[in-house]
């Protein structure tokens, strides 16, 4: 076992500041990470002021990592020590079930072990994620990075990119499609530009009529402001898919509105209560509302490779992790262009 540095939160209303942790000494199968780079994911926020009601104290955030390996265990085949490689939302599942036989490990019938917050298999209590010097992870959740990408604009793709990704395939987007993507955030910029490469028609659908420059550069073909009530009447009924970040609970009628007959919205953001749903929005026109969790290992990696070959990143804004409660407060008030990013030298200061 090692002490290592990190950042995180004593309790639900404080803020984030320097702690010790402990990182497990490898086992055989186990990749051991120095920390270079940690995207800054709403959910982190979520999870450091216990808005889903299930953090563990002190909370240590972080599952969009960048590293690189500084020692292999015996029986790791797929990595060697100097590789960059990354590390997203999960670190162990139970390998053992009909989700992870089917590679969604996300969706882990015996509970996937979240990279936060989830429960310690090795030495108890509860996981520690990116906001620190090190991990080690179990080399089935560690991902190949491609090389020709610049590296501290990587690690969004870990969740914002595959939480976007996987949704747009198991919906089948195909090119020409009108897609919506609704909330000009750290998931939305990913979804944007996921949905441009796909070739789909897409529709940027924003509270903030001053991201519409950027959701232009960011490959929108259209802006749709959603407070305006005759710009989304005049959408109504055309588009194949919407995809939802919003993070918190909301009226969906409006969105629902906007979608054709048998067409579908998925929600990746507001995991709380929603407001009233009137059945008649998804009755009348045989419209579906949906969900989607994070992805499988195997669709991460297929996600870093499609990036790899079409020259894919992220937009961030590289913070030092001193200043962290800033951008945490900037993210929730929508002003974030469009991931911060930490770069963990700063924690040796
Ligand atoms: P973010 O960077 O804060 O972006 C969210 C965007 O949604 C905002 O920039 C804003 O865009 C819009 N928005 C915020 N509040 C709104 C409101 N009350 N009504 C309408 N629009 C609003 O957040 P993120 O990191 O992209 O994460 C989005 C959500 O997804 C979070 O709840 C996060 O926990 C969740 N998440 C889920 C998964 C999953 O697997 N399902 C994975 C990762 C994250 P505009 O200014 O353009 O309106
Ligand atoms: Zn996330």
């Amino acid at each position: 076992m090692s002490e290592v540095k990190a950042y995180g939160a004593k309790a639900s209303d404080a803020d984030l500041e320097q702690l010790d942790i402990k990182r497990r000494t490898p086992l055989a199968t186990d990749v051991h990470i120095e920390i270079d780079y940690c995207g800054v994911c709403h959910s982190d926020i979520h999870q450091v002021r216990n808005d889903w009601k299930n953090s563990k104290y002190p909370v240590i955030p972080g599952h969009e990592i960048i590293g690189h390996v500084v020692a292999v265990g015996s029986e790791v085949t797929k990595f060697k020590k100097g590789q960059q490689v990354g590390v997203g939302c999960m670190v162990d599942s139970c390998q053992n079930c009909e989700a992870c036989d089917e590679g969604l490990e996300q969706f882990c019938e015996n509970g996937m072990t979240a990279t936060y917050n989830g429960k310690d298999k090795h030495l108890g209590g509860h996981t520690f994620g990116g906001y620190s010097e090190e991990i080690v992870v179990d080399e089935k959740f560690v991902l190949n990075i491609p090389e020709n990408l610049d590296t501290k604009a990587v690690p969004p793709l870990l969740c914002a990119g595959i939480t976007t990704w996987s949704p747009l395939r198991q919906w089948n987007v195909q090119k020409g499609d009108k897609v919506g993507v609704v909330g000009l955030g750290g998931l939305g910029h990913m979804g944007i530009k996921f949905a441009h490469a796909m070739g789909a028609h897409v529709v940027m659908i924003t509270t903030s009529p001053e991201k519409s420059k950027d959701a232009e550069k960011l490959g929108a073909d259209e802006v749709l402001i959603s407070k305006d009530e005759k710009q989304m009447k005049e959408q109504a009924n055309s588009f194949d898919f919407i995809l939802n970040t919003i993070p918190v609970g909301h009226d969906v009628n409006p969105y629902l509105n906007l979608l054709k007959r048998d067409k579908t919205m998925v929600l990746v953001g507001a995991i709380e209560p929603l407001k009233d749903v009137n059945g008649g929005a998804l009755i009348i026109k045989r419209k579906r509302l949906a969900g989607s969790l994070i992805g499988g290992i195997e669709e991460t990696q297929d996600m870093l490779d499609f990036c790899g070959e079409h020259d894919i990143v992220s937009d961030i804004e590289m913070i030092d992790i001193q200043n962290i409660n800033t951008a945490y407060e900037r993210v929730v008030n929508s002003d974030v262009k469009y991931r911060f990013v930490i770069d963990m030298q700063s924690l040796k200061k």
